[in-house]
């Protein structure tokens, strides 16, 4: 069985929607150029990010939801039902594809995170005589496996699967988590590492609203506040409306617009954070 992890980041060009997985270097070069020579377009790693997180899907998943691909080959009988178990580590599986190597049918059922079944059978019209004969097919895997050690990735990777599959109250609720999440996440970070004991950093968070979070305590710490984004009307006005809505349950339905702004705007707001706080760690560092 070969197995691939992917870069669960990818950077996407706005110009000609050309897409690849990030490295490291990317980072330190800050400003990247598009892969595509007669592209030539140059836009900011953190632009490239958000393009890659936002990607529709085409013939592969999004990287993002599917970090995981497995490739095997395996020996079957025409006629026969075959399972293929999947490492212990798959959390969901994405998408099947099989080619079989004949003239025969293969397809899958009872798909699960740990396994699923393989079937075969010959097409209308074929020689019967085939059922039992020996053959192969290859099976390629997208899966996710976890692998992100920060819970605002996965509510983020789990509000976009949510979108995929139509649900799209679950899918704003998750975008606004996620946010919510990233905020404590970083703020709690730097007031520890600014000397205060982690009961009070609690407190002080629970204690404070999402407003205040964003805007004062943010701009306090690193210099940036929401208000002064782009997004901060479709959050203010919309998710967060959205959010509280759905928890309280006036707001009982939600459209695929809805939802995509909402993941679109979040992922908008924590990179906007994210930059922030990259460029006072910058700050402080020279
Ligand atoms: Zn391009």
């Amino acid at each position: 069985m070969e197995h691939s992890k992917l870069v669960a980041f990818s950077l996407k060009c706005n110009a000609c929607s050309r897409a690849w997985s990030i490295t490291e270097e990317d980072f330190e070069k800050g400003i990247i150029k598009c892969q595509d020579p007669e592209c030539g377009n140059e836009f900011t790693v953190y632009e490239g990010i958000k393009n890659g997180l936002k990607a529709e899907e085409n013939i592969i998943p999004n990287p993002f939801l599917a970090n995981d691909m497995i490739i095997d080959n395996i020996k079957i009988r025409i006629g026969y039902t075959y399972t293929f178990e999947l490492p212990e580590n798959v959390s969901k599986v994405y998408k099947i594809q099989l080619f079989p190597f004949g003239p025969f049918l293969a397809g899958v059922t009872e798909i699960s995170k740990n396994n699923f079944q393989i079937f075969t059978s010959l097409p209308n019209g074929s020689d019967s005589s085939q059922v039992g004969n020996e053959s192969s097919v290859m099976l390629l895997v997208n899966a996710k496996t976890d692998d992100y050690e920060e819970p605002w990735l996965h509510f983020l990777s789990y509000a976009y699967d949510h979108y995929l599959s139509n649900d799209f109250l679950t899918s704003i609720m998750l975008s606004e988590i996620a946010f919510e999440t990233y905020v404590d996440k970083t703020l709690t970070a730097e007031y520890l590492n600014r000397g205060l004991d982690e009961d009070s950093v609690y407190r002080l968070l629970k204690a404070t609203d999402m407003y205040q979070k964003v805007n004062p305590l943010m701009c306090n710490l690193y210099g940036a506040k929401l208000k002064s984004c782009k997004q901060w009307p479709d959050w203010s006005k919309r998710v967060l409306e959205w959010r509280n809505q759905i928890a309280h349950g006036t707001k009982k339905t939600a459209t695929k617009e809805e939802a995509l702004l909402a993941y679109q705007t979040i992922v908008d707001c924590i990179f906007y954070f994210v930059e922030a706080v990259d460029r006072y760690n910058k700050k402080i560092s020279n």
